[in-house]
């Protein structure tokens, strides 16, 4: 069937206009900068491509290279430009603010922080409206844990099998994928079966996925836990939606075990889904929001925002983060809500998002190599397969893909556990000309496989 609707005459398809041109660029080549990488930084770094890309300057939903070749951003720099590269306004509000405080701390006051907390307050369902600031998902991720920890007197803690909540050592332990973890001690976490609709043993029946919780509650604790911990799509397990129900039983059985529910929108927060918060597509109601990425549009700030009561587990506790809650990082965060409900970044999430969607099915119609196609707004997966019905993961595949689409002048992610997946999630201001020329350039690459 796939060769009968293969179109190998096509020609390549050209970047839809853009009015913006980088001036010439004069700092040093990709070659050397690559040379000093190799000698001064960590190897544990890691790039896609087989020749990385020298990214010299990006506006809204595209990058440029040293070249002055202008690339479709169709990764947002993992999930995490969402107003667009350099927004205007987002950089005016982190000049503003550096030029008249580029640093306070917990002791002082200082309205870019509090107005920020208060701006992201309104963004919350139900009573959680108490901040704390960090610099990244991890750290956030690992004080939610610790909150639920002090506020429950349980240190056992429930999370998902293909998760990722962080590097540090218990958001490593609670991370569940063998290539993100590295001698750690799992203290008190326990993995339950992911309700993975493509690969799961229950398909889409979102309450059997959840008897697990259940058994893992049942038999690996003393009937009381601190937290669930849970991804509302999973992001670096390569776009996983969670089987619908699955979020409104697991937390029913957790919360009668007297655990807190812990949502980690990372990766799904802030519109990205066509919703403001993943949580919101499965309907549950959290008792912790752990945020990162694109609250701050690529500046580094994360959040864990909880209710007054659980939060109150802090008080006088001597908890403390120099950068977390750093003026300039919360102007911009403040800026970033503004510019989200200004330029309806969150429709526009849901209108692009379903177009792109419905266009990734229709190519899934004419590849068997394309074994799933799934996600929300703007972040979806594509996962490939060399064989539909064993689900054999097409790893090399996804990585030639890749490259000859970068070629033509998009940027996509991978991610899954096995490495096979697509993760396209652009910034929010991507357009339907951007969709239809991301997925052109995957069919035309496609077709010459
Ligand atoms: N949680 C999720 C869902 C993530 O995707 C990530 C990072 O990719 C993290 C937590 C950790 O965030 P950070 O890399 O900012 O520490």
């Amino acid at each position: 069937a796939a060769e009968r609707t293969k179109d190998v005459s096509a020609e390549p398809p050209v970047l839809p206009a853009f009015d913006y041109a980088p001036p010439a660029y004069t700092g040093p080549s990709g070659d050397e900068i690559l040379a000093k990488r190799k000698e001064y930084l960590s190897p544990s770094i890691l790039h896609f491509y087989k020749s990385p890309l020298n990214v010299v300057e990006g506006r809204r939903q595209y990058l440029f290279d040293e070249n002055g070749r202008r690339y479709l951003d169709g990764f947002g720099g993992i999930a995490t430009v969402c107003c667009g590269h350099g927004h205007p306004d987002v950089v005016a509000a982190i000049v503003e603010q550096t030029k008249r405080l580029q640093h306070s701390t917990v002791l002082y006051l200082n309205h870019a922080v509090t107005d920020f907390a208060e701006a992201l307050a309104s963004k919350l369902p139900g009573n959680l409206k108490v901040a704390f600031f960090t610099n990244s998902g991890t750290e956030a991720n690992e004080l939610a844990m610790m909150i639920a920890r002090l506020y429950t007197g349980c240190h056992d803690i429930i999370s998902l099998r293909n998760s990722y909540h962080g590097n540090a050592s218990g958001t490593m332990g609670a991370t569940a994928q063998s290539i993100w973890k590295f001698n750690v001690v799992q203290s008190g976490v326990h993995h339950a079966v992911n309700p993975d609709p493509y690969r799961g043993v229950f398909g889409s029946d979102g309450k059997k996925y959840a008897r697990d919780v259940q058994e893992i509650i049942n038999f690996g604790t003393s009937g009381n836990v601190a937290a669930f911990i849970s991804e509302a799509i999973q992001g670096v397990g390569g776009i996983v939606e969670l089987a619908p129900g699955y979020l409104p039983a697991a937390y029913d059985i957790v919360k009668k075990a007297g655990g807190l529910c812990i949502a980690d929108e990372v990766q799904s927060g802030f519109a990205r889904t066509g919703h403001f918060w993943g949580f919101e597509t499965q309907g549950v109601q959290p008792d912790i929001v752990t945020m990162a990425k694109g609250i701050g549009n690529g500046i580094p700030l994360g959040a864990v925002v909880t209710t007054p009561e659980i939060a109150k587990v802090l008080t006088h506790r001597s908890y403390f983060n120099t950068f977390g809650g750093n003026p300039v990082c919360t102007a911009a965060g403040l800026a970033v809500l503004k510019v989200i409900e200004k330029e309806k970044l969150q429709e526009n999430a849901f209108v692009v998002g379903s177009h792109l969607k419905d266009r990734l099915n229709a190519l899934k119609d004419k590849y068997e190599l394309i074994g799933d196609v799934r996600g929300k707004g703007l972040m979806l997966g594509v996962e490939l397969v060399t064989d539909r019905e064993l689900k054999t993961p097409a790893k090399d595949e996804t990585l030639h893909v890749m490259d000859q689409m970068k070629e033509l002048g998009v940027l996509i992610g991978k991610g899954g556990y096995y490495g096979n997946v697509f993760r396209i999630t652009p910034p929010l201001c991507f357009t339907k000309e951007d969709a239809d020329f991301l997925v052109d350039a995957m069919d035309y690459t496609l077709s010459r496989m």
